[in-house]
């Protein structure tokens, strides 16, 4: 065979050299086993890779535990390959909340680990509970869960909660979400074990909720709510289920009684109209950051 690297990574088989068959090759198996933990391997509806899904394979923890502390991610300095393989074969962690339990002692009796370096790590682990929810809801590493769609996310539901109790469907309605998002965020939550882990990493004191529950529930009061334009992240019926939701009232046409108007990209007349007389406009991530604060401008 010959191979090249496809994508500048992967390798990919370009052709076959048939003169070089001997004719004891036999015909090729694919691995029905991870090489790691010898678990069986399972392929997820309309996706070309087989995986290993035993959460408990070293191999795909020491990965989950890179991914998790990873900068875009929660960002804990010195969490790199060589720390990783030691917590993990030690078996010190286990599961992602077990990092937030190591001690200075334990940590600095680690090869290539110091007294100093030890009381840097726990410093870092404790300041990455700063993190945001989106920070936290990309960690987890959920399959096909990327920081622009853990943005839409909790936009959209502003809680671990509300996205463990929402349908499959609520998912699939929302813009930039497809089913296989979907499916992948449904089989997540059907795991005792992953929503175990998060009730832990809750009581630790990460954040899963984009603001302070009960300031957000009425932050839109009594307002009505206008929209006009393409909004990124969520559809018109979407976020005016939004605006029901935190206690607004979502309005179809500009008038006088209308509050805020919301605009999207490529905007029209309405946006003219509200402008002549002289209605608050907002921005999409405006109108965001306003449930989140909690008030009103
Ligand atoms: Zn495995």
């Amino acid at each position: 065979m010959v191979i090249e690297k496809g994508g500048e990574v992967i390798p990919k088989v370009v052709s076959v050299v048939r003169d070089q068959r001997n004719r004891r090759e036999g015909a090729f198996k694919f691995p029905e086993c991870c090489p790691v933990c010898r678990e069986k391997i399972v392929r997820l509806t309309q996706e070309a890779n087989w995986r290993c899904v035993n959460t408990s394979c070293p191999a795909q923890l020491k990965g989950a535990i890179l991914h998790f502390a990873s900068r875009p991610a929660m960002d804990i300095e010195g969490f790199g390959d060589i720390l990783v393989d030691q917590l993990v074969d030690t078996g010190l962690v286990k599961r992602f909340d077990d990092i937030y339990r190591l001690k200075k002692q334990v940590l600095a009796k680690l090869e290539r680990m110091a007294e100093k370096s030890a009381q840097n790590l726990v410093r870092s682990i404790e300041q990455s509970k700063d993190r945001d929810f989106t920070r936290v809801l990309y960690g987890l590493g959920i399959p096909n869960i990327g920081v622009n769609c853990a943005n839409i996310l909790v936009n959209v539901f502003g809680s671990i909660e509300s996205m463990i109790n929402a349908e499959v469907e609520e998912y699939e309605k929302i813009n930039g979400i497809g089913n296989v998002i979907a499916e992948s965020i449904r089989s997540y939550f059907k795991s005792r074990d992953n929503l175990e882990m998060i009730n832990e990493l809750k009581k630790i004191g990460l954040h899963f909720t984009s603001g302070r529950k009960h300031d957000r529930i009425n932050s839109l009061r009594g307002k009505t709510f206008v929209f006009t334009g393409e909004l990124s992240s969520v559809n018109r019926s979407e976020v005016q289920a939004v605006v029901r939701k935190y206690g607004g009232h979502p309005g179809t046409t500009i008038s006088k009684k209308t509050d805020y108007l919301v605009y999207g990209s490529k905007t029209g007349s309405k946006y003219k109209r509200a402008k002549k007389l002289g209605i608050k406009v907002l921005s999409e991530q405006e109108f965001f950051d306003l449930i989140k604060k909690g008030r009103l401008l």
